[in-house]
Protein backbone atom coordinates (compact mmCIF):
# COMPACT_ATOMS: atom_id res chain seq x y z
CA UNK A 1 0.00 0.00 0.00
CA UNK A 2 1.44 3.19 -0.97
CA UNK A 3 -0.29 6.03 0.77
CA UNK A 4 0.62 9.60 1.46
CA UNK A 5 -1.06 12.24 3.56
CA UNK A 6 -1.11 15.92 2.92
CA UNK A 7 -2.05 18.97 4.52
CA UNK A 8 -3.61 22.18 3.59
CA UNK A 9 -4.72 25.74 5.00
CA UNK A 10 -5.72 28.44 3.10
CA UNK A 11 -7.79 32.38 4.10
CA UNK A 12 -9.25 34.80 2.59
CA UNK A 13 -10.51 38.08 3.72
CA UNK A 14 -14.48 39.15 3.58
CA UNK A 15 -15.05 42.37 1.62
CA UNK A 16 -18.61 43.98 0.07
CA UNK A 17 -19.32 43.48 -3.42
CA UNK A 18 -17.75 40.03 -4.23
CA UNK A 19 -19.88 36.63 -4.78
CA UNK A 20 -18.97 34.49 -1.81
CA UNK A 21 -18.23 30.82 -3.38
CA UNK A 22 -17.31 28.36 -1.01
CA UNK A 23 -16.85 24.54 -1.44
CA UNK A 24 -17.84 25.31 -5.26
CA UNK A 25 -21.35 26.16 -4.13
CA UNK A 26 -22.43 30.08 -4.61
CA UNK A 27 -23.81 32.06 -1.62
CA UNK A 28 -26.52 34.85 -1.98
CA UNK A 29 -24.38 37.15 -0.01
CA UNK A 30 -24.11 40.57 -0.77
CA UNK A 31 -20.34 40.25 0.88
CA UNK A 32 -17.66 37.45 -1.06
CA UNK A 33 -13.91 36.79 -0.43
CA UNK A 34 -11.51 38.62 -1.83
CA UNK A 35 -8.86 37.07 -4.53
CA UNK A 36 -7.60 36.67 -7.87
CA UNK A 37 -9.43 33.40 -8.78
CA UNK A 38 -13.18 33.14 -7.62
CA UNK A 39 -11.24 33.06 -3.96
CA UNK A 40 -12.88 29.59 -2.52
CA UNK A 41 -10.44 29.23 -0.14
CA UNK A 42 -12.26 25.40 1.25
CA UNK A 43 -10.96 23.94 -2.63
CA UNK A 44 -8.08 25.95 -2.31
CA UNK A 45 -7.14 24.42 0.64
CA UNK A 46 -8.00 20.91 -1.02
CA UNK A 47 -5.87 21.67 -3.93
CA UNK A 48 -3.22 22.32 -1.50
CA UNK A 49 -3.38 19.50 0.60
CA UNK A 50 -3.40 17.35 -2.58
CA UNK A 51 -0.19 18.74 -3.61
CA UNK A 52 1.07 18.76 -0.12
CA UNK A 53 0.68 14.53 -0.36
CA UNK A 54 2.21 14.26 -3.81
CA UNK A 55 4.99 16.23 -3.01
CA UNK A 56 4.43 19.08 -5.36
CA UNK A 57 4.51 23.03 -4.94
CA UNK A 58 1.75 24.84 -3.83
CA UNK A 59 -1.36 25.92 -5.85
CA UNK A 60 0.25 29.25 -6.43
CA UNK A 61 2.84 27.76 -8.24
CA UNK A 62 0.96 25.98 -10.67
CA UNK A 63 -1.83 28.82 -10.74
CA UNK A 64 -0.06 31.88 -9.75
CA UNK A 65 -2.06 35.17 -8.85
CA UNK A 66 -0.42 37.26 -11.49
CA UNK A 67 -1.88 35.07 -14.48
CA UNK A 68 -4.67 36.75 -16.01
CA UNK A 69 -5.71 33.71 -17.39
CA UNK A 70 -6.70 32.87 -13.44
CA UNK A 71 -8.88 35.91 -12.94
CA UNK A 72 -12.23 34.73 -11.17
CA UNK A 73 -11.88 31.10 -12.29
CA UNK A 74 -14.25 28.82 -11.10
CA UNK A 75 -11.83 26.78 -8.54
CA UNK A 76 -13.27 23.56 -9.30
CA UNK A 77 -11.44 24.23 -12.80
CA UNK A 78 -8.38 24.06 -10.46
CA UNK A 79 -9.25 21.29 -8.32
CA UNK A 80 -9.78 19.03 -10.92
CA UNK A 81 -6.47 19.78 -12.85
CA UNK A 82 -4.53 18.96 -9.40
CA UNK A 83 -6.17 15.82 -9.85
CA UNK A 84 -5.17 15.87 -13.42
CA UNK A 85 -1.92 16.49 -12.47
CA UNK A 86 -1.46 13.78 -9.39
CA UNK A 87 -3.40 11.32 -12.42
CA UNK A 88 0.16 12.10 -14.67
CA UNK A 89 2.25 10.93 -11.67
CA UNK A 90 -0.15 8.17 -11.50
CA UNK A 91 -1.53 8.94 -7.97
CA UNK A 92 -5.32 10.00 -7.13
CA UNK A 93 -6.94 11.39 -4.46
CA UNK A 94 -8.05 8.62 -1.66
CA UNK A 95 -10.48 10.82 0.65
CA UNK A 96 -10.17 14.10 1.60
CA UNK A 97 -11.47 15.82 4.62
CA UNK A 98 -12.42 19.70 5.09
CA UNK A 99 -12.96 21.88 7.79
CA UNK A 100 -14.63 25.53 7.11
CA UNK A 101 -14.49 28.37 9.30
CA UNK A 102 -16.87 30.96 8.59
CA UNK A 103 -18.60 33.33 11.41
CA UNK A 104 -20.89 34.10 8.59
CA UNK A 105 -23.21 32.75 6.48
CA UNK A 106 -24.31 29.65 7.96
CA UNK A 107 -23.22 27.18 5.40
CA UNK A 108 -24.14 23.88 7.17
CA UNK A 109 -27.25 23.45 5.17
CA UNK A 110 -25.03 23.72 1.87
CA UNK A 111 -22.79 20.84 2.75
CA UNK A 112 -24.06 18.23 1.03
CA UNK A 113 -24.07 20.26 -2.18
CA UNK A 114 -20.11 21.25 -1.80
CA UNK A 115 -19.63 18.00 -0.87
CA UNK A 116 -21.26 16.72 -4.70
CA UNK A 117 -19.07 19.62 -6.52
CA UNK A 118 -16.23 18.32 -4.62
CA UNK A 119 -16.77 14.83 -5.65
CA UNK A 120 -17.16 15.47 -9.33
CA UNK A 121 -13.64 17.89 -9.46
CA UNK A 122 -11.80 14.98 -7.66
CA UNK A 123 -13.97 12.19 -8.79
CA UNK A 124 -14.22 11.11 -5.64
CA UNK A 125 -17.73 9.43 -4.37
CA UNK A 126 -18.96 12.01 -2.37
CA UNK A 127 -18.59 9.35 1.13
CA UNK A 128 -15.26 9.84 0.70
CA UNK A 129 -15.38 13.22 1.36
CA UNK A 130 -15.46 14.82 5.08
CA UNK A 131 -16.96 18.59 5.43
CA UNK A 132 -17.36 20.50 8.09
CA UNK A 133 -18.25 24.36 9.05
CA UNK A 134 -17.37 25.46 12.16
CA UNK A 135 -16.95 29.34 13.74
CA UNK A 136 -14.27 30.61 15.65
CA UNK A 137 -16.60 31.69 18.34
CA UNK A 138 -16.02 34.91 18.01
CA UNK A 139 -12.60 35.31 18.62
CA UNK A 140 -10.12 37.15 16.98
CA UNK A 141 -10.33 38.40 13.23
CA UNK A 142 -12.26 35.14 11.75
CA UNK A 143 -14.56 35.73 14.59
CA UNK A 144 -15.34 39.18 13.79
CA UNK A 145 -16.01 37.93 10.01
CA UNK A 146 -12.95 39.68 8.88
CA UNK A 147 -12.19 36.33 6.74
CA UNK A 148 -13.30 32.68 6.10
CA UNK A 149 -10.38 30.01 6.26
CA UNK A 150 -10.07 26.18 5.78
CA UNK A 151 -8.24 23.62 7.13
CA UNK A 152 -8.17 20.20 4.51
CA UNK A 153 -6.08 17.14 4.68
CA UNK A 154 -6.23 14.42 2.10
CA UNK A 155 -4.66 11.08 1.65
CA UNK A 156 -3.86 9.92 -2.04
CA UNK A 157 -2.57 6.63 -3.42
CA UNK A 158 -0.78 4.95 -6.49
CA UNK A 159 -3.59 4.35 -8.83
MG1 LIG B 1 -6.55 30.90 -1.83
Amino acid sequence: MDFRIGHGYDIHRLVAGRPLVLGGVKFDTDYGLEGHSDADCATHAVCDALLGAAGLPDIGHFFPNTDPAYRNIDSQVLLARVCAELRQRGLEPSNLDVSIIAEKPRISSRLAEMKAALARSTGLPADRIGLKATTNEGVGELGRGAAIAAHAVALIRRA
